[in-house]
Protein backbone atom coordinates (compact mmCIF):
# COMPACT_ATOMS: atom_id res chain seq x y z
CA UNK A 1 0.00 0.00 0.00
CA UNK A 2 1.48 3.62 -0.96
CA UNK A 3 1.52 6.56 1.13
CA UNK A 4 0.88 9.84 -0.14
CA UNK A 5 1.05 13.22 -0.49
CA UNK A 6 -1.77 15.58 -0.22
CA UNK A 7 -1.08 19.63 -0.42
CA UNK A 8 -3.46 21.48 1.63
CA UNK A 9 -3.87 23.98 -1.17
CA UNK A 10 -5.14 20.86 -3.38
CA UNK A 11 -8.09 19.68 -0.79
CA UNK A 12 -11.13 21.42 -2.48
CA UNK A 13 -9.93 18.95 -5.59
CA UNK A 14 -9.42 15.99 -3.57
CA UNK A 15 -12.72 16.94 -1.34
CA UNK A 16 -14.56 16.88 -5.13
CA UNK A 17 -13.04 13.81 -6.01
CA UNK A 18 -14.25 11.84 -3.19
CA UNK A 19 -17.53 13.44 -3.15
CA UNK A 20 -17.85 11.87 -6.39
CA UNK A 21 -17.63 8.54 -5.17
CA UNK A 22 -18.64 9.00 -1.49
CA UNK A 23 -20.90 10.53 0.38
CA UNK A 24 -17.91 12.37 2.96
CA UNK A 25 -18.36 13.08 6.46
CA UNK A 26 -16.22 15.08 8.42
CA UNK A 27 -16.41 18.26 11.23
CA UNK A 28 -17.56 21.34 10.10
CA UNK A 29 -17.44 24.68 12.32
CA UNK A 30 -20.95 25.61 14.18
CA UNK A 31 -21.15 29.01 15.59
CA UNK A 32 -21.65 28.58 18.80
CA UNK A 33 -20.27 25.18 19.68
CA UNK A 34 -17.93 22.99 18.76
CA UNK A 35 -17.55 21.26 15.58
CA UNK A 36 -19.46 18.56 14.42
CA UNK A 37 -19.43 15.49 11.93
CA UNK A 38 -21.98 16.17 8.87
CA UNK A 39 -22.39 15.05 5.33
CA UNK A 40 -20.57 17.61 3.22
CA UNK A 41 -22.25 19.62 0.33
CA UNK A 42 -20.34 21.13 -2.51
CA UNK A 43 -18.05 23.77 -1.43
CA UNK A 44 -18.35 23.13 2.37
CA UNK A 45 -14.85 23.85 4.37
CA UNK A 46 -14.51 21.21 6.98
CA UNK A 47 -11.90 21.15 9.75
CA UNK A 48 -9.39 17.88 9.12
CA UNK A 49 -6.83 18.75 10.80
CA UNK A 50 -8.38 17.87 13.96
CA UNK A 51 -7.01 20.86 15.94
CA UNK A 52 -9.57 21.80 17.93
CA UNK A 53 -12.16 20.40 20.30
CA UNK A 54 -15.08 18.86 18.37
CA UNK A 55 -18.28 16.41 18.98
CA UNK A 56 -16.67 12.71 18.90
CA UNK A 57 -17.65 10.81 15.76
CA UNK A 58 -20.24 8.66 17.34
CA UNK A 59 -22.71 11.66 17.24
CA UNK A 60 -22.90 10.76 13.22
CA UNK A 61 -23.05 6.93 13.65
CA UNK A 62 -25.04 7.04 16.88
CA UNK A 63 -27.26 10.59 16.71
CA UNK A 64 -27.84 12.20 20.31
CA UNK A 65 -31.54 12.08 18.99
CA UNK A 66 -33.03 9.69 16.24
CA UNK A 67 -36.22 8.26 15.76
CA UNK A 68 -36.45 4.48 15.39
CA UNK A 69 -39.84 4.07 13.97
CA UNK A 70 -43.26 5.87 13.40
CA UNK A 71 -46.94 4.62 13.99
CA UNK A 72 -49.66 5.77 12.10
CA UNK A 73 -53.26 5.02 12.21
CA UNK A 74 -55.54 5.27 9.42
CA UNK A 75 -58.68 4.37 8.53
CA UNK A 76 -58.55 1.81 11.52
CA UNK A 77 -55.34 0.83 9.66
CA UNK A 78 -52.15 0.70 11.51
CA UNK A 79 -49.41 0.76 9.45
CA UNK A 80 -45.44 1.12 10.89
CA UNK A 81 -42.70 2.95 9.12
CA UNK A 82 -39.15 1.65 9.82
CA UNK A 83 -36.49 4.83 9.79
CA UNK A 84 -33.79 2.76 9.18
CA UNK A 85 -30.76 5.06 7.71
CA UNK A 86 -29.73 4.25 3.86
CA UNK A 87 -26.92 2.14 3.83
CA UNK A 88 -24.27 4.12 1.08
CA UNK A 89 -20.83 3.93 0.59
CA UNK A 90 -19.47 6.58 2.99
CA UNK A 91 -16.22 8.25 3.85
CA UNK A 92 -15.27 9.66 7.25
CA UNK A 93 -13.04 12.02 7.03
CA UNK A 94 -10.80 14.04 10.04
CA UNK A 95 -11.45 11.47 12.64
CA UNK A 96 -8.81 11.91 15.28
CA UNK A 97 -7.37 8.26 15.64
CA UNK A 98 -8.16 8.15 19.39
CA UNK A 99 -12.02 8.50 18.42
CA UNK A 100 -11.61 5.89 15.56
CA UNK A 101 -10.56 3.71 18.40
CA UNK A 102 -13.61 4.81 20.18
CA UNK A 103 -15.76 3.59 17.13
CA UNK A 104 -13.89 0.03 17.60
CA UNK A 105 -15.70 -0.09 21.25
CA UNK A 106 -18.68 1.35 19.64
CA UNK A 107 -18.52 -1.45 16.83
CA UNK A 108 -18.29 -4.40 19.76
CA UNK A 109 -21.63 -2.94 21.11
CA UNK A 110 -23.72 -2.47 18.20
CA UNK A 111 -22.19 -4.55 15.40
CA UNK A 112 -21.96 -8.03 17.17
CA UNK A 113 -24.65 -10.80 16.34
CA UNK A 114 -27.29 -11.63 18.00
CA UNK A 115 -27.80 -7.91 19.03
CA UNK A 116 -26.39 -6.11 15.72
CA UNK A 117 -28.57 -2.82 15.61
CA UNK A 118 -29.43 -1.73 12.29
CA UNK A 119 -29.61 1.61 12.40
CA UNK A 120 -25.62 2.06 13.80
CA UNK A 121 -24.93 -0.69 11.42
CA UNK A 122 -26.68 1.10 8.08
CA UNK A 123 -24.53 4.13 9.25
CA UNK A 124 -21.22 2.31 9.93
CA UNK A 125 -20.74 -1.13 8.00
CA UNK A 126 -19.96 0.73 4.75
CA UNK A 127 -18.45 3.66 6.08
CA UNK A 128 -14.39 3.71 5.10
CA UNK A 129 -12.25 5.72 8.17
CA UNK A 130 -9.64 8.41 7.38
CA UNK A 131 -8.01 9.02 10.39
CA UNK A 132 -5.70 12.24 11.62
CA UNK A 133 -2.85 13.11 13.80
CA UNK A 134 -2.61 16.73 14.39
CA UNK A 135 0.24 18.72 14.20
CA UNK A 136 0.26 20.19 18.13
CA UNK A 137 -0.96 17.70 21.09
CA UNK A 138 -3.22 18.87 23.46
CA UNK A 139 -2.45 19.03 27.36
CA UNK A 140 -5.78 17.04 27.86
CA UNK A 141 -4.50 14.06 26.09
CA UNK A 142 -3.02 10.59 27.46
CA UNK A 143 -3.40 8.36 24.33
CA UNK A 144 -0.56 6.06 24.60
CA UNK A 145 -0.83 5.33 28.67
CA UNK A 146 -4.45 3.88 28.14
CA UNK A 147 -3.15 1.34 25.05
CA UNK A 148 -1.00 0.11 22.90
CA UNK A 149 -1.50 2.86 20.04
CA UNK A 150 0.45 0.79 17.17
CA UNK A 151 -2.73 -1.78 17.35
CA UNK A 152 -5.03 0.91 16.48
CA UNK A 153 -3.69 1.38 13.21
CA UNK A 154 -4.90 -1.47 11.19
CA UNK A 155 -8.58 -0.16 12.26
CA UNK A 156 -9.09 2.34 10.07
CA UNK A 157 -8.58 2.86 6.71
CA UNK A 158 -5.83 5.50 6.36
CA UNK A 159 -4.37 8.29 8.60
CA UNK A 160 -3.45 11.78 7.59
CA UNK A 161 -0.70 13.33 9.60
CA UNK A 162 -0.60 16.75 9.95
CA UNK A 163 2.70 18.25 8.49
CA UNK A 164 1.82 22.01 8.05
CA UNK A 165 1.18 22.64 4.85
CA UNK A 166 0.83 19.26 3.24
CA UNK A 167 -0.61 15.88 4.79
CA UNK A 168 1.17 12.83 4.98
CA UNK A 169 -1.71 10.10 4.47
CA UNK A 170 -0.90 6.72 5.52
CA UNK A 171 -2.73 3.85 4.24
CA UNK A 172 -3.17 1.03 6.44
CA UNK A 173 -6.11 -0.93 4.02
CA UNK A 174 -6.66 -2.09 0.95
CA UNK A 175 -9.74 0.03 0.52
CA UNK A 176 -8.33 3.06 1.81
CA UNK A 177 -6.67 2.91 -1.74
CA UNK A 178 -9.06 4.22 -3.68
CA UNK A 179 -8.94 7.55 -0.98
CA UNK A 180 -5.58 8.37 -2.25
CA UNK A 181 -5.73 7.84 -6.13
CA UNK A 182 -3.93 10.87 -8.04
CA UNK A 183 -2.08 12.20 -5.19
CA UNK A 184 1.32 12.53 -4.83
CA UNK A 185 4.19 10.41 -3.47
CA UNK A 186 6.31 11.34 -0.54
CA UNK A 187 10.02 12.60 -0.12
CA UNK A 188 12.33 11.16 2.77
CA UNK A 189 11.37 14.47 4.30
CA UNK A 190 8.04 13.74 4.49
CA UNK A 191 8.35 10.00 5.98
CA UNK A 192 11.11 11.42 8.30
CA UNK A 193 8.45 14.21 9.68
CA UNK A 194 5.88 12.15 9.57
CA UNK A 195 7.56 9.11 12.15
CA UNK A 196 8.37 12.38 14.05
CA UNK A 197 4.69 13.63 14.53
CA UNK A 198 4.03 10.12 14.95
CA UNK A 199 6.23 9.60 17.95
CA UNK A 200 5.22 12.50 20.10
CA UNK A 201 1.96 11.44 19.28
CA UNK A 202 2.43 8.31 20.97
CA UNK A 203 4.90 9.39 23.80
CA UNK A 204 2.79 12.31 24.60
CA UNK A 205 1.57 12.17 28.54
CA UNK A 206 3.26 8.94 29.47
CA UNK A 207 1.36 8.53 33.12
CA UNK A 208 2.46 5.87 35.87
CA UNK A 209 -0.57 3.37 34.66
CA UNK A 210 0.46 3.22 31.24
CA UNK A 211 1.53 -0.20 31.35
CA UNK A 212 -0.65 -1.03 33.93
CA UNK A 213 -3.34 -3.70 33.64
CA UNK A 214 -5.96 -1.86 34.63
CA UNK A 215 -8.30 -4.62 34.84
CA UNK A 216 -6.24 -6.21 37.28
CA UNK A 217 -6.33 -2.82 39.65
CA UNK A 218 -9.20 -1.50 39.39
CA UNK A 219 -10.89 -2.41 42.76
CA UNK A 220 -14.63 -2.33 43.95
CA UNK A 221 -13.84 -0.99 47.26
CA UNK A 222 -11.44 1.38 46.78
CA UNK A 223 -12.10 4.90 48.69
CA UNK A 224 -10.91 6.54 45.47
CA UNK A 225 -14.84 6.36 44.33
CA UNK A 226 -15.89 7.97 47.86
CA UNK A 227 -14.01 10.97 47.05
CA UNK A 228 -15.11 11.26 42.93
CA UNK A 229 -18.93 10.89 44.15
CA UNK A 230 -18.11 13.02 46.63
CA UNK A 231 -17.60 15.84 44.27
CA UNK A 232 -19.21 14.81 41.14
CA UNK A 233 -23.04 16.75 40.41
CA UNK A 234 -23.98 13.48 38.24
CA UNK A 235 -23.99 16.63 34.75
CA UNK A 236 -23.22 13.38 32.41
CA UNK A 237 -20.85 15.68 30.68
CA UNK A 238 -18.16 12.89 30.66
CA UNK A 239 -20.51 9.99 29.31
CA UNK A 240 -22.43 12.07 26.22
CA UNK A 241 -19.15 13.28 25.28
CA UNK A 242 -16.71 10.45 25.38
CA UNK A 243 -16.21 9.19 22.08
CA UNK A 244 -17.20 5.60 22.96
CA UNK A 245 -19.80 6.02 25.49
CA UNK A 246 -22.88 4.16 24.00
CA UNK A 247 -25.69 4.14 26.75
CA UNK A 248 -28.98 5.20 25.53
CA UNK A 249 -32.41 5.22 26.40
CA UNK A 250 -35.76 4.55 24.36
CA UNK A 251 -39.05 6.29 24.71
CA UNK A 252 -42.58 6.29 23.07
CA UNK A 253 -43.82 10.10 22.09
CA UNK A 254 -47.00 11.41 20.43
CA UNK A 255 -46.60 13.44 17.35
CA UNK A 256 -49.98 14.63 15.95
CA UNK A 257 -51.51 11.86 14.48
CA UNK A 258 -48.57 9.28 14.59
CA UNK A 259 -46.54 7.91 17.69
CA UNK A 260 -43.11 8.26 17.36
CA UNK A 261 -40.13 5.88 19.21
CA UNK A 262 -36.91 7.52 19.49
CA UNK A 263 -33.46 6.43 20.70
CA UNK A 264 -31.87 9.56 22.73
CA UNK A 265 -28.48 9.67 25.17
CA UNK A 266 -28.42 8.10 28.67
CA UNK A 267 -25.60 7.78 31.03
CA UNK A 268 -24.95 5.74 34.08
CA UNK A 269 -24.01 8.82 36.06
CA UNK A 270 -27.76 9.61 35.86
CA UNK A 271 -29.66 8.30 39.25
CA UNK A 272 -32.99 7.01 37.15
CA UNK A 273 -30.46 4.81 34.51
CA UNK A 274 -30.69 1.80 36.59
CA UNK A 275 -34.11 2.57 38.10
CA UNK A 276 -36.28 -0.66 37.55
CA UNK A 277 -40.06 -0.25 36.88
CA UNK A 278 -40.75 -1.86 40.53
CA UNK A 279 -39.11 0.95 42.05
CA UNK A 280 -35.61 -0.84 42.71
CA UNK A 281 -32.44 0.96 41.77
CA UNK A 282 -29.13 -1.06 42.04
CA UNK A 283 -26.98 2.22 41.53
CA UNK A 284 -29.29 5.26 43.83
CA UNK A 285 -26.19 6.39 44.71
CA UNK A 286 -23.33 8.44 43.04
CA UNK A 287 -20.66 6.18 44.66
CA UNK A 288 -21.63 3.26 42.98
CA UNK A 289 -22.15 4.59 39.50
CA UNK A 290 -18.82 6.91 39.63
CA UNK A 291 -17.28 3.40 39.99
CA UNK A 292 -19.67 2.29 37.58
CA UNK A 293 -18.26 4.08 34.52
CA UNK A 294 -14.85 3.73 35.23
CA UNK A 295 -15.06 -0.54 35.90
CA UNK A 296 -16.85 -0.42 32.76
CA UNK A 297 -14.09 1.62 30.68
CA UNK A 298 -11.07 -0.43 32.20
CA UNK A 299 -12.32 -3.84 33.45
CA UNK A 300 -15.85 -4.85 32.01
CA UNK A 301 -15.38 -3.86 28.36
CA UNK A 302 -12.01 -5.42 27.98
CA UNK A 303 -13.49 -8.63 29.92
CA UNK A 304 -16.35 -8.78 27.27
CA UNK A 305 -15.11 -7.61 24.28
CA UNK A 306 -11.00 -7.43 24.71
CA UNK A 307 -11.04 -3.78 24.21
CA UNK A 308 -9.79 -0.76 26.41
CA UNK A 309 -13.27 1.59 26.87
CA UNK A 310 -11.17 4.74 27.22
CA UNK A 311 -8.45 6.11 24.82
CA UNK A 312 -7.10 8.50 26.49
CA UNK A 313 -9.20 11.73 24.63
CA UNK A 314 -9.03 13.89 27.06
CA UNK A 315 -12.59 15.40 26.77
CA UNK A 316 -13.80 14.53 30.31
CA UNK A 317 -11.07 15.76 31.78
CA UNK A 318 -11.82 19.24 30.02
CA UNK A 319 -14.94 19.55 30.56
CA UNK A 320 -15.86 17.82 33.99
CA UNK A 321 -17.04 21.12 35.53
CA UNK A 322 -15.88 20.13 39.02
CA UNK A 323 -12.67 18.67 37.71
CA UNK A 324 -12.62 15.14 38.31
CA UNK A 325 -9.60 14.10 36.21
CA UNK A 326 -9.53 10.07 35.25
CA UNK A 327 -5.97 10.61 35.06
CA UNK A 328 -5.38 11.39 38.30
CA UNK A 329 -7.73 8.51 39.46
CA UNK A 330 -5.94 6.05 37.62
CA UNK A 331 -2.56 7.06 38.93
CA UNK A 332 -4.20 6.90 42.48
CA UNK A 333 -5.52 3.59 41.59
CA UNK A 334 -1.99 2.19 40.26
CA UNK A 335 -0.23 4.13 43.36
CA UNK A 336 -1.80 2.18 46.17
CA UNK A 337 -4.59 5.28 46.34
CA UNK A 338 -1.76 7.30 47.35
CA UNK A 339 -2.35 11.41 46.16
CA UNK A 340 -0.61 11.80 42.80
CA UNK A 341 -0.86 15.18 40.72
CA UNK A 342 -0.99 14.88 37.61
CA UNK A 343 0.86 18.11 35.82
CA UNK A 344 -1.17 19.41 33.38
S1 LIG B 1 -10.61 10.34 28.30
FE1 LIG B 1 -12.69 10.44 29.13
S2 LIG B 1 -13.95 11.09 27.41
FE2 LIG B 1 -12.03 10.37 26.54
S3 LIG B 1 -12.32 8.18 26.05
FE3 LIG B 1 -11.49 8.28 28.13
S4 LIG B 1 -13.28 8.28 29.47
FE4 LIG B 1 -14.01 8.84 27.41
S1 LIG C 1 -18.52 15.37 34.08
FE1 LIG C 1 -17.78 15.36 36.21
S2 LIG C 1 -19.53 16.09 37.41
FE2 LIG C 1 -20.35 15.51 35.40
S3 LIG C 1 -21.01 13.36 35.70
FE3 LIG C 1 -18.91 13.30 34.91
S4 LIG C 1 -17.60 13.18 36.75
FE4 LIG C 1 -19.64 13.86 37.42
Amino acid sequence: MADKILAKDKIPEFLQRLMSKFTVVAPMERKDAPAEFKELSPGDKPILDGSRMMMPPKDYLLPRYEVLLRVRQTGGETKIESMIPEDKPRVMLGVWLPDAQAIQVLDRVFLEEPFKDPYYAARRENTMIVAVIPAEMRWSWFCGSTDDVETWKPNVDAIMYDLGDRFYVEVTSERGESIVEGLADPTEEDIAAKNGLWERFKTHNILPFADEKLYNRLEWDNSVWEEIAAKCVACGMCSYMCPSCSCFDIQDEVCGTCVERYRCRDTCQFEDFTLMGAGHNPRSEQLPRSRQRLMHKFKYQHEQFGVVGCTGCGRCVELCPVNVDIREVLCRVCAGNQPEPVSK
